[in-house]
């Protein structure tokens, strides 16, 4: 019988990736997604290219909790249990923290943080009734290190490195595993909204000389997801191309 993943923020970049991993498995996926729209059409798409897996858009604001609730009411409609939840949605905001207005350091925190704790609420307790399940959390990079301009986005993805710690501690005794990915500058919609000589710079400050792309972070999702991970839990798993890996002494 096909197992059944969650992912959040599924119509665009790494969680439309990891459907596309997760189905090349034969897994079942709910894709959840403000972008009606766009998740739809994408479902539709990936539906008919993988007919042995059940694709299914389903619109949330995971920042909020009756939107959540209801995602859980409807899932549950259809599938008995979920075996895996990717919390993969997430915004990003630049600025110095006095620049920031106060509604812009909510949202941060409501849809990068506040998201794990109402997904946790409404899909956990059922996970911990059947004894097992994995949660893959989504931090950044910017969540390890300070960085210039990202005061907000880098305390939010802070926030979940120890959410995942505190997470794997609270529910492996239910067979729960909780793990964290830490992406580095990754190629999708969020950073394609930089300009070309950033994009550039960014190639260029890289060990490899290349950002991430969607996929290395979806083949990864999928190694965490899998039994191959059973003794992995309460882990920061850097997916970076070697960024944050270097003091920042000149060279
Ligand atoms: P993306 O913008 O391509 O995709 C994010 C998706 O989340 C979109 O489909 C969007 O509609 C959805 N979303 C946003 N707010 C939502 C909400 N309130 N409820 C439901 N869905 C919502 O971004 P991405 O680059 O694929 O980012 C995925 C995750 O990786 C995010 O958590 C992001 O912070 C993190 N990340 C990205 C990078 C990068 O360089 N791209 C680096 C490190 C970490």
């Amino acid at each position: 019988m096909n197992k059944n993943v969650i992912i959040t923020g599924a119509a665009s970049g790494m969680g439309l990736s990891d459907t596309k991993e997760f189905l090349k498995h034969n897994w079942n996926v709910v894709m959840a997604d403000f972008n009606e729209e766009v998740g739809t059409q994408k479902a539709i798409e990936l539906q008919n290219k993988f007919p042995n897996s059940k694709v299914i858009f389903m619109k949330v604001d995971v920042s909020d909790a009756k939107s959540v609730d209801q995602l859980a009411k409807n899932v549950f409609k259809i599938f008995d249990s979920v075996d895996v939840i990717v919390n993969n949605a997430g915004i990003f905001a630049s600025g110095a923290l006095h620049e920031l207005k106060e509604s812009t350091w909510e949202r941060v925190m409501n849809i990068d943080v506040k998201s794990i704790f109402l997904m946790t609420k409404a899909f956990v307790p059922r996970m911990m009734t059947m004894r097992r399940g994995v949660i893959l959390n989504t931090a950044s990079v910017s969540g390890l290190y300070g960085d210039y301009n990202m005061a907000a986005y880098s305390a939010a993805k802070g926030a979940v490195v120890n959410l995942t710690r505190s997470m794997a501690l609270d529910y492996g005794k239910y067979g729960i595993r909780v793990n964290n990915i830490v992406p580095g500058p990754t190629n999708t919609s969020m950073f394609q909204k930089n300009s070309k000589e950033v994009i550039q710079s960014f190639n260029n400050a890289s060990p490899l000389g290349h950002i991430v792309e969607p996929n290395d972070i979806a083949k990864m999702a999928y190694f965490l997801a899998s039994d191959d991970a059973k003794s992995i839990t309460g882990q920061n798993i850097q997916v970076t191309a070697g960024f944050g890996i270097y003091s920042g002494q000149p060279r």
